[in-house]
């Protein structure tokens, strides 16, 4: 049994922000693509794929131009969305990239999540889709303070059969029975392999029992979407459906599912006291060609740390409550977790580093966040830092097929603001900007401690 060490629950009324009044803490629900890329939503500027739920959410919602995940591929994202840290802090990175079902680590139980911290305060708590944090006792979801779960205990394309042909993940039309993934309800195998057709409407059903069912007390829902991740599969009532082939398939699939997840916080009359936000893991799989989605104007994809492989769609949703628009403010995953402890009236974890901030200011009172530099980690190993539109690359290196990173010292340097897709390198005329960039990143490793690796 893990100890918390929280200081204990204070009351959430000041926690509300301003609109507030409401004496219920609120509901709390991140809804996570896998490996959707920043141009593939049509609120994103997608001319193919149809989100409109996922739209309409936008339009109801904040939608962020400049959101990012901690890392550049799935476990160590996730890791960082449910403890609030840089996944280097929990060792759930490292070179061999992600856990696979061979690895001997997860999540370890000392880490903290937003399940465990939210439990305190009296929060049911559910896990719903992939997991991929640890299929060892201590990191399984139930370990992790989920109450419910239910899902893949890792990636769709792990596991695969003998005699698979090499590239059949990334295929247009995979072998229904081409992955051995177990589906797992509450740590028993429900069915093996998962048909992975179904798994979009499986999860969403799945998700509105459990809304149905905690209606009338605080939850916490964490639904981490399988899909668009290769292979693809998709139900027989998207199949074929949208122009950008499979891809476009999954992803509309998902959109409803957003949809229905929406749909059903309003039936209940939960809306103006459900904090939901949407957004993806790391960025598109490029190497997958069409079945790989698209970073829009920004360079790279998953596996790299150019700007397509970790800012993603970011959507916040709380209609009549949070603020409607869009916001160009660098808001990144570790923000969640504090941001989710301050609504639901929870302090901070005395026992471990936070490296996010609560952005309750900027959703609910329109106030500038202060500006804080936000670090580009490929496994763990630092390859690039932010701040405001500044971005210095000290390593590059593609998502896949790359063996060595490139090593630029002088680093690389970029405005985002004048060049998103980081194309035109100003180092040389901005000395004094990388001099800070310099010592932001030495002040940040002087107050990491490595956590014990995880994934080999
Ligand atoms: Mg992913």
């Amino acid at each position: 049994m893990k100890t918390l060490h929280l200081l204990g629950v204070v009351l959430a009324m000041a926690a509300f922000g301003p609109a507030g009044g409401a004496a219920t803490k609120p509901n709390i629900v991140i809804i996570l693509a896998d490996d959707l890329g920043y141009g593939d939503l049509g609120c994103y500027g997608s001319p193919t794929i149809r989100t409109p739920n996922l739209d309409r959410m936008a339009a109801e919602g904040l939608r962020f131009t400049d959101f990012y995940v901690a890392a550049e591929v799935c476990t160590p994202s996730r890791a960082a969305i449910l403890t609030g840290r840089y996944p280097i802090r929990s060792g759930m990175c490292g070179s061999r990239r992600v856990l696979f079902p061979d690895s001997k680590g997860g999540l370890p139980p000392g880490e903290i999540t937003l399940a465990e911290a939210l439990k305190t305060a009296g929060y049911a708590t559910a896990h719903i889709g992939k997991w991929h944090l640890g299929i060892h006792p201590g990191s399984r979801p139930l370990d992790q303070g989920f109450d419910f779960s239910f899902g893949l205990p890792y990636s769709n394309d792990m596991d695969a059969r003998p005699g698979l042909p090499s590239g059949a993940s990334g295929s247009p039309d995979p072998p229904r029975d081409g992955w051995n993934v177990p589906l797992i309800r509450n740590n028993q195998v429900i069915e093996r392999p998962a048909d992975q057709t179904t798994l979009t409407k499986r999860y969403t059903d799945e998700a509105l029992r459990f809304i149905s069912q905690h209606k009338d007390r605080p939850f916490f829902l964490y639904f981490a979407h399988t899909f668009p991740h290769v292979p693809l599969f998709a139900s027989p009532a998207f199949k074929g459906k949208s122009r950008a082939g499979i891809y476009g398939d999954a992803v509309e699939e998902l959109d409803w599912s957003v949809g229905e997840v929406l749909d059903a916080i309003r039936k209940h009359r939960l809306d103006r006291q459900t904090f939901v936000f949407f957004t993806s893991d790391n960025g598109p799989w490029l190497t997958m060609g069409d079945q790989g989605g698209s970073a829009g104007l920004l360079r790279g994809g998953k596996g790299s740390t150019w700007e397509g492989g970790m800012r993603v769609p970011g959507i916040a949703w709380m209609p009549g409550r949070i603020r409607n628009g869009v916001t160009s403010e660098l808001v990144h995953s570790m923000d969640l977790f504090p941001t989710a402890l301050a609504l639901a009236g929870v302090q901070r974890p005395d026992s471990v580093e936070l490296d996010g901030i609560d952005i309750a200011p900027l959703l609910f009172d329109y106030r500038a966040l202060p500006k804080r530099p936000f670090f580009y980690y490929r496994g763990d190993q630092l390859f690039a830092c932010r701040i405001g539109e500044w971005k210095a690359h000290f390593k590059t290196q593609a998502g896949y097929g790359q063996a060595k990173p490139e090593i630029h010292d002088p680093p690389l340097l970029f405005h985002l603001g004048r060049d998103p897709s980081e194309k035109r390198n100003v180092a040389a005329a901005n000395t004094n900007v990388i001099t800070d960039i310099i010592n932001a990143v030495k002040a940040h490793q002087a107050m990491i401690t490595p956590g014990p690796p995880q994934l080999q």
